[in-house]
């Protein structure tokens, strides 16, 4: 089997327009980057077109999600496209919203966000490194208000601006350890107020949140303004619309709110839009960019990131919540090497038939399964991602623990065939979608205090005990619910590898306690970020990165992104 980049790169591509036609858009809208990338400017459309558009019943919205990662590999990229390609291919109108790949874990240890296989999005390379410059502009915005912060302090302060009280930092689109705390302002009074700063992965940026929830224009600029970059010596917030940074932050954004629209390996119309890592940030694509899909397909496949503990409670309960939007059907991805490591196995011997440690490794999935089926109230169905080190015996197993359970498995095989291997799937997510039987749950209401929230996703999805935090931490809580933030969701920033916040647990470990370690105020976003335990938001790079294979040839040919 060719490397995902080599399929990638021999890859039969429609012309972008011709993408765009299939979706039924006029040429006008088509903004192209090259011939086969593009951003689609709704605004260019006349009223009655835009009216036609968005008055058309919303198609029905597939949330794909998955077991707790293992470094064996889940595969929710690669089952979204293959599902899209195979609703397509059984006569149903699909297509696909993901988020975009953050060059972090490009050149860390993921390597591409793409898929992969025979289901992968392309131009896979160009998806991967820079894509339309979305991230870019994200993180000048953010860095902006930076940079006005900072000399706002250096021009006289008349705000008043404690600068031992700014929880604003810097972000890059890398993974840089070597940047998570820093000094900024050394050298003397000409280069600024001497101050501990900090940067965060572009990902976890308030800026990358609000673009995801924004609805348009115009709320993207309400919230930016309404960022709170810390406060002032009085103890008042001090906000984005005060520095008067709204606007320029608002027109540096403007291009990039433009959904992008690219193709998978079989056609089939992909947006990605946006990009919130799942385990410090919430984890899904654009709403802008999920609302016109469902005006243009009639099925829409979306992935939220990580396990379902993390990007599927967040879709649920921020998206879904701040937004309207409702799933009405839900895949859960799992396979069974990484089931079996879930079962105690080494990564390197996952590839051999053990039905003991995949029996003890299914409790993963079904603590997922639970969690979505009594918590999040959706009906879902298990997707298998084939490797061709699976056994029939290891298939039979797994599907007579989810049999007790009521809920179908499937084996799907896009890695390997494409939309083809992912048929039986399509067909059972159309079945589920025509029962009809799902009834979406929050995991909190509202009116729930921000603790009781933090422990009720705490107990119900994690398993945890209790959850804990300093006197200190208590306090800032205490007093976000007095300043009037306790009606927002909370964004919990928590390892993607374990249920609990040791990653070191595998399985579905119970009785732990989950300590939240810091608070953040999102108010443009409009959640509260509670991170737990060791999580940090710049990742580091692993000892030997994936930047060290990336190569390109005298050709113009690139190798080693996977
Ligand atoms: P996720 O979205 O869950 O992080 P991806 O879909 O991006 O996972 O897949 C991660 C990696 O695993 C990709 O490089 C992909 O090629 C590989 N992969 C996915 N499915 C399979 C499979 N069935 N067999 C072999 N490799 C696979
Ligand atoms: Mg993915």
């Amino acid at each position: 089997m060719p490397s995902d980049i080599e399929i990638a790169q021999q890859a039969q591509m429609k012309k972008i327009t011709e993408i765009a036609a299939s979706l039924g858009l006029p040429a006008d809208v088509v903004e192209q980057y090259g011939h086969y990338k593009a951003k689609l400017d709704m605004a260019s459309l006349s009223t009655a077109q835009q009216n036609e558009i968005f008055s058309r019943p919303d198609g029905k919205l597939i949330l794909v999600t998955a077991i707790s990662p293992t470094p064996a590999g889940e595969g929710k990229t690669t089952t979204t496209v293959g599902l899209g390609d195979a609703l397509n291919r059984i006569g149903k109108q699909a297509m696909i919203c993901l988020r975009e790949p953050c060059m972090g874990p490009v050149f860390g240890s993921k390597g591409g966000a793409a898929g992969g296989g025979y289901a992968q999005v392309v131009p896979m390379e160009d998806i991967n490194l820079h894509f339309t410059g979305d991230f870019s502009a994200i993180a000048f915005a953010h860095n902006l208000l930076s940079s006005m912060i900072d000399n706002h302090i250096h021009q006289g302060n008349a705000l008043g601006i404690d600068p031992s009280q700014v929880s604003w930092k810097r972000v890059m689109e890398l993974n840089d350890r070597a940047l998570r705390q820093v000094v900024i302002g050394l050298g003397g009074k000409a280069n600024g107020q001497t101050r501990e700063d900090g940067f965060d992965i572009v990902v976890a940026s308030e800026v990358m949140a609000i673009f995801c929830l924004a609805e348009n224009l115009n709320d993207l600029k309400q919230r930016l303004g309404n960022i709170v970059i810390g406060y002032s010596f009085e103890g008042q917030p001090i906000t984005a619309r005060d520095l008067k940074a709204d606007g320029a932050m608002t027109v540096l954004l403007k291009n990039a709110l433009k959904p992008n629209l690219v193709q998978t390996l079989e056609h089939t119309p992909a947006f990605i839009h946006g990009g919130p890592f799942a385990n410090i940030a919430h984890g899904c694509n654009s709403v802008i960019s999920t609302r016109l899909a469902l005006k243009l397909a009639e099925y829409v496949v979306t992935e939220a990131g990580f396990g379902a503990d993390l990007g599927a409670e967040k879709f649920i309960d921020i998206k879904c919540r701040k937004t309207g939007l409702r799933p009405d059907a839900c895949v859960i991805v799992a396979t069974i090497r990484a089931l079996k490591y879930h079962g105690g196995v080494d990564v390197k011997d996952c590839s051999q038939e053990n039905l003991v440690a995949l029996k003890a490794g299914l409790v993963n999935l079904e603590k997922h399964v639970e969690n979505i089926t009594q918590h999040y109230g959706l009906h879902c169905i298990v997707s298998i991602n084939q490797f061709t080190t699976d056994t029939e015996a290891e298939f039979a197993v797994v599907s007579e623990c989810m049999a007790s359970l009521g809920v179908k498995v499937v084996l799907a095989e896009h890695w390997a065939s494409g939309g083809a291997g992912a048929e039986r799937l399509a067909n059972e997510v159309v079945k589920q979608i025509e029962a009809n039987t799902s009834k979406l749950k929050y995991v909190y209401d509202d009116t729930d205090t921000l603790w009781e929230k933090m422990r009720k996703v705490a107990t119900k999805i994690y398993g945890a005990a209790d959850i804990a935090a300093s006197r200190k931490i208590k306090t800032q809580i205490e007093k976000l619910q007095a300043d009037g933030y306790g009606h927002y969701p909370i964004c919990i920033a928590k390892t993607q590898s374990s249920f609990a916040s040791d990653p070191t647990l595998s399985g579905a470990p119970t009785g732990h306690i989950v300590t939240i370690q810091q608070v953040r105020l999102c108010a443009g976003a409009e959640f509260i970020v509670m991170i737990c335990d060791d999580m940090v938001t710049m990742p580091g790079l692993p000892k030997d990165p994936c930047a060290t294979r990336i190569d390109i040839d005298a050709d113009g040919k690139v190798v080693g992104i996977f």
